[in-house]
């Protein structure tokens, strides 16, 4: 039950924020009214998305939108169809509170650490050191607690998340977070202490590309922010309209995304790449 909320609630954020928001349009009841043992994700979906698709710019290149699922075209008729399980973080009751209990002690720092585990759920937690220079508002894994991941990977685990702390900001990956994300396949947990009453913890992966596009052209017609002395990013949302001199970055990556590059001393371009940020739904397991 808790599952199917989730994956709704995660497809529709998807559907909304992508296309339809402001729009007007509401999750139909049925599609909470919640599903006897055994309905499938397919038919909650099927209704949720012919409800979604009297808006005609609906078309098959947006499926990269809904990249967790499958697409199909079926006639005229667009629908989603969950071929494999929805990619959930599932965090053991400890874990979630040991990372609030990490930020908190933290704070106003930012904290670090990461999650060992395996299929997406994390069992343990193990607390890292924050190497940055600048720990009010970023964070640098210790490498010692990073190679712990070869240990987890000989008892058949894995490191299933990296996580961090926004003691005053909200949980989402800066720049920084996206520029400095070298796992693509380890989900990014962030603990946002804005309201201290209420943390909140997201999940994300963000994976990196290097298009090949003029980055000179970009620079010229979008701003980017210097993020860091050196370090400039540009965030692109999605439903945001996209300036042309961005599409080329967009081939392989659907917003939001983050298109970040590194100036050297010369002021020369060291490197860029777009990092595509996807939430993951976080779930919280009781018991252990
Ligand atoms: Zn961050």
């Amino acid at each position: 039950m808790g599952l199917y909320r989730n994956a709704v609630k995660y497809c529709w954020k998807w559907c909304a924020g992508s296309y339809h928001s402001g729009r007007g349009f509401s999750i139909p009841s049925h599609v909470f009214a919640g599903p006897a043992a055994g309905i499938t994700v397919f038919n909650a979906l099927d209704k949720l998305l012919a409800k979604l698709t009297v808006f005609s710019d609906f078309s098959e290149s947006d499926c990269t939108i809904f990249r967790p699922l499958q697409w199909q075209k079926n006639g005229d008729r667009s629908y989603l169809i969950q071929e494999r399980p929805m990619s959930i973080v599932q965090l053991a009751r400890t874990v979630y509170d040991g990372i609030i209990a990490h930020a908190r002690e933290g704070k106003p720092e930012e904290i670090c650490g990461i999650l060992r585990g395996r299929d997406g759920r994390a069992t343990q937690l193990y607390r890292a050191r924050n190497l940055a220079d600048d720990k009010i508002d970023n964070y640098d894994v210790d490498p010692q607690t990073l190679l712990k991941q070869f240990e987890f990977e000989e008892a058949g685990d894995e490191m299933v998340a990296i996580y961090h702390s926004h003691p005053v900001s909200v949980a989402y990956p800066s720049a920084t977070d996206a520029w400095n994300a070298h796992y693509p396949e380890t989900y990014y947990l962030i603990c946002s202490l804005e309201f201290d009453d209420a943390p909140v913890i997201r999940a994300f992966r963000m994976e990196p590309h290097w298009p090949d596009a003029d980055l000179d052209a970009a620079r010229n017609a979008i701003p980017f922010d210097e993020v860091r002395p050196g370090l400039f990013g540009y965030f692109q949302d999605a439903g945001a309209p996209v300036p042309q001199e961005v599409g080329d970055f967009l081939v392989e990556t659907v917003p939001p995304l983050y298109i970040v590059f590194a100036l050297d001393g010369s002021g020369a371009v060291e490197d860029f790449r777009v990092v595509g940020v996807r939430e993951f739904p976080v779930h919280i397991s009781e018991g252990g």
